[in-house]
């Protein structure tokens, strides 16, 4: 594991062309009521952020995995990695008080080059190949791409007199990885802190980028919630 304090230097030319994923685990899921992030928790005997880093490493040996903790979490994630004998190489940077800070950080870490970053939530283990291999060759090509899934519940819209349907047809559920030219969104992060970005597409499209759309898997779902504990436990056995 290399530890690297944030900011660092830009990393050598040869590092140009190099693809990034971005695993931001450095909020403190209070949501879970766990006592502990819930990036920390186990899933089938090993804790959620080591499976999501197995699922990319998987996916790709070259990928550059930089993990963002939570600062008052470093020292516990290195002794996890120690127990749990986690070998995957990757850097940890800082997480920031919002997820967008977080991001930011890591963003500012590696070098600008021609490659492309993925930024995908630490709590989302269960995303498949097929939806990181879509984004990343959409992303080539478009220089963005995000995982949508359809929505299949009934959507209402709260109004000033009461509440109305949406037509669900118009609406997609995003997922992440989200994938970006790493110019574009190492300068679409350098804007001022909104709190509309609730993704990292939303921060590349109030600099005007238009987003690209591929296709998500169900299973990636971002565990929030102890429930969703459940359902990532039985997916994982039934994969
Ligand atoms: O809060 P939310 O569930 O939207 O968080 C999505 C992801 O962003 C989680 O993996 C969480 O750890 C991360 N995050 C972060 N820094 C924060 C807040 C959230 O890296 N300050």
């Amino acid at each position: 594991m290399v530890y690297q304090a944030c900011p660092i230097k830009a990393e050598p030319k040869f590092f140009m062309n190099q693809n990034y994923v971005i695993i931001v685990a450095g909020g403190s899921g209070k949501r879970m009521d766990a006592g502990i992030p819930k990036q920390f928790l186990l899933l089938n005997g090993r804790p959620i952020l080591m499976h999501t880093c197995e699922t990319f490493y998987r996916f790709s040996k070259s990928l550059i995995q930089i993990l963002v903790l939570p600062v008052e979490y470093i020292s516990t994630w290195e002794e996890l990695c120690k127990t749990y004998s986690f070998a995957i190489p990757h850097r940890v940077v800082e997480g920031g008080p919002e997820r967008f800070f977080s991001v930011q950080n890591a963003l500012r870490s590696i070098a600008i080059g021609e490659g492309l970053v993925a930024i995908h939530d630490g709590v989302r283990p269960l995303v498949s190949h097929k939806t990181i291999q879509a984004a990343f060759d959409a992303a080539q090509q478009f220089g963005n791409a995000i995982p949508v899934i359809p929505v299949i519940e009934s959507v209402r819209e709260q109004t000033a007199t009461g509440n109305r349907i949406i037509d669900r047809n118009k609406l997609h559920l995003i997922q992440t990885p989200q994938v970006f030219q790493c110019k574009l969104i190492c300068k679409a992060y350098e804007q001022e802190f909104s709190t509309s970005f609730t993704d990292d597409a939303s921060v590349l499209e109030k600099m005007g980028g238009k987003i690209v759309l591929t296709e998500g898997n169900p299973e990636n779902i971002k565990i929030t919630r102890p429930m969703d504990l459940v359902i990532a436990e039985a997916l994982m056995k039934r994969a």
